[in-house]
């Protein structure tokens, strides 16, 4: 036995034994608190026990002597569970009475007190299979002759047939299933915390036992909620959970469970509302210490399914075949894979959890690479359109434009007529800031295709974009020499969406096939199914992020072998980029049109709000045009078209009866749209109040001040992109920030939305915002919800980057070596990209 185990459980036998007098040791249970802790600290007992266990023993003398008895017994039984943990000469039998807590305290007369009694019914037949878990998670080197990876799972002691169905559940059937099936998080027991010492906000996991058990039907009967509370010899907290009636039968009182969640205030006292929670693993506890925790499903314990997932995974974690080659393996110091399997599911640290993570995410991440490479190189395997520059043309279209083209549009129009000069299909992404100046770039890019006998196509992701980039081509490309357009109505350039009218599509169609239309500008109407070019040379896609993905494969697949340009204002890191977007060529726009004056913003409190009107007055009055954005509403029927429809008359009514409203929401039909976009860029509407739908795109240079109501409701690159649609002139421009006032959501979540408002302010600088956003939000709601499929890594993440360039730079390496991965030693890496393009959806451009 342990001695420091054995040091307090004598101590608190010997205070029971005298009434609970605090009179055991000289001075008191608390003057023996330090000098313990010490001794504990030589054995390596796990901190987390041990500073409860102390806190415990400091706190004695000041509890009344009616609570002492439970404390004595709670901090028996937590040394009970050391005791099960610690190794032993002879393991303790399942049967084994638990003597200590049956000292002194007075314990609930239906306590447990024979361990056997708490295993399911199944697992009593076998009572060969309470084998500890290993100490270390040392790579196991030989697989159990037994074990294979297409073995049954009732190969695992233990697992019958029912069981089996049980484990079906969660996706396991074969015995190589369960080394992908990793835990959803993992338990720490050295960073327990004492009751008394967790706070609010807290991720907090704590050991102690239920001391009370109930359940009640709340909010009318609607909701069942059970309420336990758990206590250590440091005090105890409230749990509640929702809808889970069962766990009032499960959490039986004197139980000692773990318990994990985020510390919740409810009035004024501390709870933890819905944490996970375990049978106290006391195995695990010496053995683990981080102990990874598995999704259950009904008739299946945590402690079960660790035991069994801990004998498959080390049974047959050595056959699991490694995709990388052994000598890229130790060119990145990495682990192999069965080592990498075996550390993700019983870690023995943080650091080799870490290094497990990072092997696996690696994989992941190169598998992608591969594929994306892989991709393209089919892409570009097609023939495509030489479309080649007659000689001084593109310098006689750029004299037409009002301005001279920064630095910038000129080197990434340089890329982009080198790619389309090639009889290879194009893939190239445009990277630029918003109100770089894309839209002129892909202007000349179609006007060449047009030049050069093709069809040119470009989409946008809402219909006022289409509309304006309808507008904007049209001017543009009129004043291009040398492009046969039709005449002075240009009917060789188009407009198609969801609603244009049955006649015209069909004359669009008609033209479109015969090659009479030569540009077709449009949102996702252009992909339809019944649309065919007679000779598709180049796609645009502008505001690539709102596509999705399977909505550009389709597209693509309209033409010939189309170039395809696709355009961004989405300002990801570049490695971020290239992983996203890896089968594109990426140009950047790093440069904003000369004399432009950075947007100066401003947070300015709800009272303030008269302040934030007269601005807006001034600026109209100065013959300029704004903005003004309305919340997002999320909780009722259409609720952002009535907030905004009340909101613009009760401005034009009461704030500015003096001047020239518009209105523009999403659920106007698009004629009307059009209509009041149309009026604004005239000028004959001052100020434009609007739902975010404007957020995209909309060029109008005169707007120079916009007032966001509800900016805390807005994600930074939301801001960004709606904050972009002001400082596009010359003048000074300003955007003013209203963040709703009052009770909107908890503390926790206002200080991270003032935080966003406060970045905003600092910065315009889109790669900053994104960074900020990136680290704030997680990429998968960064990237929106079109890319979620793409982002479904298990391992990896997109942060990381990196891991990221360093899978990019292998996959490179490997690719221009084994581009169809057929070598011998690339069969398994082959298998992990087929299965990567499977689960990535395929296509990413
Ligand atoms: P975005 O990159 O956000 O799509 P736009 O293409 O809409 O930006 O361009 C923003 C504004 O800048 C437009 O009014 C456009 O006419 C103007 N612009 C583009 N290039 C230049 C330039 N080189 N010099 C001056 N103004 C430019
Ligand atoms: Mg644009």
């Amino acid at each position: 036995m342990n001695a420091a185990i054995e040091t307090l459980r004598k101590i608190l036998q010997l205070e029971s034994q005298k009434g609970f007098q605090n009179n055991c040791v000289v001075g008191g249970l608390d003057k023996a608190g330090p000098m313990w802790r010490q001794q504990a600290a030589q054995a390596a007992l796990p901190a987390g026990f041990v500073g409860t266990l102390a806190t415990g023993l400091a706190n004695y003398p000041s509890l009344p002597e009616g609570r002492r008895p439970q404390a004595v017994a709670e901090m028996l039984a937590q040394l009970e569970l050391l005791a099960a943990g610690v190794p032993v000469a002879k393991p303790p039998a399942a049967t084994q009475l638990r003597p200590a807590t049956q000292q002194g305290a007075k314990q609930p007369e239906h306590q447990s007190t024979n361990k056997k009694q708490r295993t399911p019914p199944a697992e009593r037949d076998r009572p060969a299979v309470q084998r500890p878990v290993p100490a270390a998670a040392a790579v196991p080197t030989e697989p159990d002759p037994n074990m294979h990876l297409d073995s049954p799972l009732t190969v695992i002691p233990g697992v019958g047939p029912k069981f089996a169905e049980v484990l079906a559940k969660l996706g396991l059937s074969r015995l190589g299933d369960t080394l992908h099936y990793f835990p959803h998080r993992y338990l720490d027991y050295s960073a327990l915390k004492p009751i008394n010492r967790i706070e609010y906000g807290d991720q907090a996991t704590i050991i102690g036992t239920v001391r009370e058990v109930s359940g009640r039907k709340v909010k009318g009967g609607q909701l069942h909620m059970v309420r336990a509370v758990i206590g250590d010899s440091t005090g105890e907290i409230e749990c509640t959970w929702f809808n889970q009636p069962w766990l009032q039968d499960q959490l039986r009182t004197s139980l000692q469970i773990q318990v994990s969640g985020r510390v919740d205030l409810q009035l004024g006292r501390l709870v933890l509302s819905s944490p996970d929670w375990d049978e106290v693993d006391s195995e695990a506890l010496h053995t683990g210490r981080i102990v990874p925790i598995y999704n259950l499903t009904k008739g299946l314990g945590g402690k079960q399914l660790r035991r069994w997932m801990h004998a498959a995974v080390y049974g047959v974690a050595p056959r699991a075949s490694d995709p990388l080659p052994a000598p890229l393996r130790e060119k990145l110091q990495m682990q192999s894979l069965p080592a990498a399997l075996a550390a993700a599911h019983f870690p023995q640290n943080q650091q080799q959890l870490d290094a497990a993570r990072q092997r696996l995410a690696f994989d992941e991440l190169f598998a992608l690479q591969l594929n994306l490479r892989q991709q393209r190189a089919e892409w570009q395997a097609q023939p495509g359109h030489a479309l080649a520059e007659p000689a001084g043309w593109l310098a006689s279209a750029i004299g037409t434009l009002a301005f001279p083209l920064t630095a910038a549009q000129q080197r990434v129009l340089a890329d982009l007529l080198a790619d389309m000069a090639q009889p290879v299909p194009m893939k190239r992404l445009i990277q630029g800031d918003v109100g770089s100046g894309k839209t002129v770039v892909a202007a000349l890019a179609l006007a060449l295709a047009v030049r050069n006998g093709v069809q040119g196509a470009i989409m946008a992701p809402t219909s006022i974009l289409a509309e304006q980039h309808f507008r904007t081509m049209r001017t543009l490309l009129a004043a291009f020499p040398q492009l046969d357009l039709g005449g002075a109505d240009m009917p060789a350039v188009r407009l198609l969406q969801g609603s244009t009218p049955a006649t015209e599509r069909a004359a669009i169609d008609e033209g479109l096939r015969t090659g009479t239309v030569k540009v077709l500008v449009g949102t996702h109407a252009v992909i339809q199914a019944q649309v065919h070019f007679a000779k598709l040379g180049l796609v645009v896609v502008d505001e690539q992020h709102r596509f999705g993905v399977l909505q550009r494969a389709a597209l693509r697949e309209k033409g010939m072998h189309p170039h395809l340009l696709v355009m961004t204002a989405t300002p990801i890191p570049r490695s971020l980029a290239l992983t996203i977007y890896g089968d594109l060529d990426l140009s950047v726009i790093d440069e904003m049109p000369p004399g432009r004056q950075q947007v100066q913003t401003h947070v300015v409190p709800p009272k303030e709000r008269e302040r934030a009107y007269g601005l807006v007055r001034k600026e109209v009055a100065g013959g300029h045009q704004a903005y003004i954005i309305c919340p997002l509403v999320e909780d009722s029927d259409s609720p952002d078209t009535k907030a905004v429809v009340e909101e613009h008359e009760r401005l034009q009514r009461s704030v500015f009866p003096e001047l020239r409203l518009g209105l523009l929401h999403g659920r106007l039909r698009p004629a009307e749209k059009d209509a009041i976009m149309q009026a604004f860029r005239a000028g004959e509407i001052q100020i434009l109040v609007a739902t975010s739908v404007i957020e995209v795109g909309v060029d109008v240079p005169n707007a120079t001040i916009m007032l966001i109501e509800g900016a805390n409701r807005f994600g930074l690159a939301q801001m960004h992109q709606l904050r972009g649609r002001v400082g596009r002139g010359a003048d000074q421009s300003y955007c003013l920030l209203l963040p709703e006032p009052g009770s909107a959501g908890a503390a926790a979540a206002r200080n991270n939305s003032n935080e966003r408002l406060k970045i905003m302010e600092s910065t315009s600088d889109g790669f900053v915002l994104a960074d900020k956003d990136l680290a704030m939000r997680g990429p998968g709601d960064f990237l929106g919800t079109q890319q979620a499929g793409f982002v479904d890594l298990q391992m990896a993440r997109l942060s990381d980057l990196k891991l990221i360039e360093m899978a990019r730079r292998e996959a490179d390496l490997l690719f221009k070596q084994d581009p169809l991965l057929t070598l011998p030693e690339h069969q398994q890496l082959a298998a992990l990209v087929a299965q990567s393009a499977a689960t990535a959806s395929g296509d990413v451009s």
